[in-house]
């Protein structure tokens, strides 16, 4: 599979856009490992004007780049398969705390195999662990 950031300019060119600062500042914000809210993206994107990070944010959701993850009532933004190294996460329910888990080449595999089982062809998947952190749970 190629890098994520060849992934990337090559799914906004394809799809008869430009790479504008906007698009490359969004897009390499959200590279790191923990899932954004609106708010966090905002505050990693200085210099570009909130109104094209909310423009940028529909047009990469639009193109499949991105993908909202439900958090109760909030929902926080993630790269989707192809544009970000795949992982799981752990989500606590009290502190919103997103912690993501080692890759685990055996599970990956197992899913596929299950999503087969159905006579399904899997393109990608979310997995996350609801629960309480170390933080919440020693209080
Ligand atoms: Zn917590
Ligand atoms: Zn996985």
């Amino acid at each position: 599979m190629s890098e994520p950031s060849e992934q990337f300019e090559s799914t906004v060119k394809k799809s008869g856009y430009s790479l504008t600062a906007a698009r490359r500042t969004v897009f390499a914000a959200l590279q790191g490992e923990e899932p954004l809210t609106m708010h966090e993206l905002v505050g990693r994107c200085e210099g570009i004007d909130r109104a094209s990070i909310y423009r940028t944010i529909a047009l990469f959701e639009q193109l499949g780049i991105i993908q909202r993850l439900q958090m109760g009532w909030k929902y926080k933004l993630e790269l989707t398969g192809g544009f970000v190294h795949h992982h799981h996460h752990l989500s606590c329910v009290r502190c919103g705390k997103v912690i993501p888990l080692p890759e685990d080449a055996n599970l990956e595999k197992r899913l596929l195999q299950l999503a087969a089982s159905q006579n399904f062809e899997a393109q990608s998947h979310q997995l996350e662990i609801r629960g309480l952190c170390t933080d919440c749970r020693s209080e």
